[in-house]
């Protein structure tokens, strides 16, 4: 198995776009995962209903998958009486997604936002950078082929978190980051980036690919992808949306839309030069086989 950077230079040669997975959180719910249970968790005690959720993505046509480690780091993990657990848990992240790719696709070890806010002084960036670490060097032990640092608001977190795989690691890094529409029409993170402002600092942090996670839909993705673009031509970009616009229902959140919504963004996506596709909250295996479908229709033409 070749690693990330070989295969996206491999599949770029060839005009062909990757594909990534879709969310965890949903499929696990579905398996009986309660709100307020920590996911990670799952990893020892539900270990073959995770393994069952990473070998529905690979079976979808994923080319790499995620691990189930979204909120792996001691800050998170620290709500569920956990943070002593932070190398077990990635370790076994890592090991189940590994075990359903086989040799057929690569794992990439997903590292969340800590929950804490530097701004405020409630952390300091030596304990955010120390989290990392100890989350990274654990995924990397468990055998993640590269990690994916996504769902970041904030560049000083997403840079410290990318340092800490850079230095303690010899693993490839992706960064994306979570863009809302505001109301005059332009992208932000919570903290009021925009996707040309990510750019050169997370490339200068030393991520080889760059992105957008979760949002609202896949639609608006469009737009992001185009201002990346803009600020770097060459820079391998990977696009996850969500299912569309969360909307919440009897104190559930809902995602709407349907794997042909999806599938229809897909052409302009791989227009403006997506290299990696993939699904964030609500995307289900069917959203990825249609989306496998799509591009292998689009590559025919
Ligand atoms: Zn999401």
């Amino acid at each position: 198995m070749m690693n990330l950077m070989d295969l996206l230079h491999d599949s770029g040669s060839r005009g062909k776009v990757l594909l990534s997975d879709g969310a965890w959180g949903t499929l696990l719910h579905a398996r009986g995962l309660k709100p307020g249970e920590c996911p990670e968790l799952w990893n020892i005690e539900q270990r073959s209903k995770v393994l069952e959720v990473a070998r529905s993505y690979v079976e979808a046509g994923s080319n790499m998958i995620e691990t189930n480690s979204f909120g792996g780091n001691r800050f998170k993990l620290q709500h569920f009486g956990l943070d002593e657990r932070v190398g077990e848990l990635n370790r076994a992240a890592a090991e189940i997604s590994r075990e359903a790719c086989g040799n057929n696709a690569l794992v990439l070890g997903s590292v969340g936002p800590s929950g804490k806010i530097l701004m405020t002084g409630e952390v300091t960036a030596k304990e955010l950078y120390d989290a990392f670490r100890e989350q990274v060097i654990a995924l990397a032990e468990g055998g993640a082929h590269a990690i994916i640092i996504e769902t970041m608001s904030d560049l000083e977190e997403a840079s410290l978190a990318i340092r800490a795989v850079k230095d303690h690691t010899d693993l490839d890094v992706i960064c994306t980051m979570t863009f809302d529409k505001t109301r005059d029409g332009n992208f932000r993170t919570m903290m009021g980036i925009s996707p040309a402002d990510m750019v050169p600092v997370l490339l200068k942090a030393g991520a080889s690919v760059l992105g957008s996670n979760c949002g609202n839909g896949t639609e608006g993705m469009i737009s992001v992808l185009k201002e990346i673009r803009e600020a770097d031509p060459e820079v391998p970009v990977l696009i996850q949306g969500n299912a569309g616009v969360p909307e919440y229902i009897d104190g559930r959140t809902v995602f709407n839309e349907t794997p042909e919504l999806t599938a229809s963004y897909i052409p302009d996506l791989v227009k403006e030069g997506v290299n990696i596709i993939g699904g964030c909250c609500g995307t289900t295996p069917e959203h990825i086989a249609r989306i496998c479908s799509e591009l292998k229709n689009l590559a025919k033409k």
